[in-house]
């Protein structure tokens, strides 16, 4: 399994393409996501399965839509399912230039429930406290998880925003993703990959 990072406009918002034997399946679409990303899957002669939104924030979302005009099914967990279905109300927290789309989901994650994914079993883990439907989606035998907004290497989402809570995201963090193998390597919306041995050392929010 391949997997591709793309750190994308317009506020470093990283998208995850991971492919194997003619398939592929998204993490995230951020602005320009589209059109990063279907030139490789006409090149490569890819289908892409699905695009699986880590959470429901415009930054991640903001491609979707046209993920969606051109077939792909766009799958999320119920906790940001209004925002995506309706992204005006962050109206606020976008630039006044920043148009995103409504997108549909075409297929609702719930946590504990493993989905087939490029030929692997992948377990999605509900982690809120970011947002309320962050979900991480953990694949044991490729020992990778991405992780959306919850933690990045050295670092916490942001638990300030509309639906986030700190005790919330801490107990969620520790129980979701500190439980994970120790050398699972974590895929973050934001900045670079990491690891759960990593961040249990160095950690300064959810380490130790
Ligand atoms: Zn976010």
């Amino acid at each position: 399994m391949q997997i591709r990072g793309y750190e994308l406009p317009p506020i470093g918002t990283n998208a995850f393409l991971f492919s194997d034997n003619g398939h592929a399946v998204l993490f995230d679409a951020p602005q320009d996501a589209w059109e990063t990303v279907k030139p490789i899957l006409e090149a490569e002669s890819l289908t892409l399965d699905a695009l699986i939104l880590t959470h429901g924030h415009w930054d991640h979302i903001a491609d979707a839509a046209k993920f969606q005009q051109n077939d792909i099914p766009v799958w999320a967990h119920s906790g940001d399912q209004e925002w995506i279905e309706d992204p005006s109300i962050m109206a606020a927290f976008m630039s006044s230039d920043m148009v995103v789309p409504p997108t549909k989901l075409d297929r609702v994650l719930a946590h504990g429930e493993t989905v087939e994914l490029l030929g692997q079993s992948a377990e999605i883990r509900h982690v809120p406290g970011h947002a309320p439907g962050n979900i991480v989606t953990y694949f044991p035998e490729a020992k990778v998880c991405v992780v959306g907004d919850a933690i990045f290497a050295g670092s916490v989402g942001r638990p300030d925003l509309p639906g986030g809570d700190w005790p919330t995201l801490k107990a969620a963090i520790k129980a979701q993703i500190m439980t994970l193998p120790g050398e699972t390597t974590l895929l973050c919306g934001h900045g670079p990959q990491t690891s759960v041995e990593r961040e249990k050392a160095t950690n300064p929010y959810v380490g130790g």
